[in-house]
């Protein structure tokens, strides 16, 4: 019998209790699963999202990992009390959520609806929007979201860029990577999408000098963290024209503040922080696979490297 606490804000748990248990029946796993510590070294797994009020790790002392339900772990995993395996969130249901999202904001802008679902005269403007082999979109991030994402767009047949840490290779993808990846990236980008990790690099990755790479009218989405961009720089880059549009579903303050200058910027779209969520169903399969593994002696799955940040 496996105990497991699972922690997360309130609500959540009425979410995931039926398929938790469920996922965790079919991969062949007792568990007694509470939400209360009680006593936390006798707890053998953690499922984390922050604000279920846990912050202190030290006394799980029995626990084989933190399995987060989040895929991002920006405030979790520099946690000098967390010892333990730390491992992300992939959910396929998360996916598909942020893939709708993006390639809904893609095709919003590359369409150019804006022109006529705002539009408040008659006006017959025939302008036809290019084709979307002649529009090129760059994808910063490869990782599960992002390569999602990126394969959708070229299967919409997008020119489709993408930029990761590390090479990688996916096909029907021009992939740079590194540092010096980046600015042929930016400087061919139609639309940018936004799909990094916040990590000490990542942080303020989007700031005056490489938004000043960007094509002139480029269109920004940012599905990813807040911290990645400089606020200031955007707006900036806005009023100057450089950038054509920013829509935004991440934001270094959430809520965004109600006098925030994004929710009045006429060429800003908020949306609260909705791009995509962890799916309980799906998502209760992979922390079941986890906690199988682990107890099987076999590898973790999307385990966090430390040093890296995600
Ligand atoms: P992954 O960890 O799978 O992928 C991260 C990608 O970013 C990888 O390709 C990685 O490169 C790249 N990367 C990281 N650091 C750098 C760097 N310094 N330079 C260049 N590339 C870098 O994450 P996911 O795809 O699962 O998620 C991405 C982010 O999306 C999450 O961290 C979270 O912040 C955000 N998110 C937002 C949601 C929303 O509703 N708005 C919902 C869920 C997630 P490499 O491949 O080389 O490792």
């Amino acid at each position: 019998m496996v105990r497991i606490l699972f922690s997360a804000p309130p609500g959540l748990w009425a979410e995931y209790r039926a398929p938790l248990t469920r996922a965790l029946d079919e991969a062949g796993i007792k568990a007694e699963i509470v939400t209360g510590t009680g006593d936390p070294a006798a707890i053998d797994y953690v499922v984390f999202a922050p604000g279920g009020g846990l912050s202190d790790f030290t006394p799980f002392t029995g626990a084989k990992a933190v399995l987060s339900l989040w895929a991002g772990v920006e405030t979790v995993v520099g946690n000098p009390t967390l010892t333990q395996p730390l491992c992300r969130m992939v959910d396929a249901g998360l996916e598909e959520g942020m893939v709708e999202w993006v390639t809904g904001h893609v095709l919003r802008h590359h369409l150019g609806f804006d022109r006529d679902i705002c539009a408040t005269e008659p006006h017959w403007d025939q302008r036809v929007p290019p084709l979307a082999r002649d529009r090129t979109v760059a994808v910063l991030g490869l990782g599960a979201l992002g390569r999602a994402c990126a394969e959708a767009l070229a299967a919409l047949r997008f020119r489709v860029l993408g930029w990761s840490r590390n090479p990688r290779a996916v096909p029907g993808i021009d992939c740079h990577h590194g540092a010096e990846g980046l600015r042929p990236v930016l400087e061919q980008a139609g639309i940018v999408v936004l799909l990094l990790p916040r990590t000490p690099e990542t942080e303020g990755l989007i700031d005056a000098e490489r938004l000043s790479w960007l094509p002139e009218g480029a269109v920004l989405l940012n599905p990813g963290r807040g911290a990645l961009i400089d606020e200031a720089a955007v707006l900036a880059a806005l009023d100057a024209g450089r950038l054509g549009h920013a829509t935004l579903d991440v934001f270094r303050t959430e809520p965004l503040p109600p006098d925030h200058p994004f929710w009045r910027h006429p060429r800003v779209t908020v949306t609260p922080h909705v791009a995509s969520e962890t799916r309980p169903a799906s998502a209760a399969r992979v922390i079941a696979e986890n906690v199988r593994r682990a107890e099987a002696g076999e590898p973790l799955l999307f385990r966090v490297d430390r040093a890296r940040g995600y």
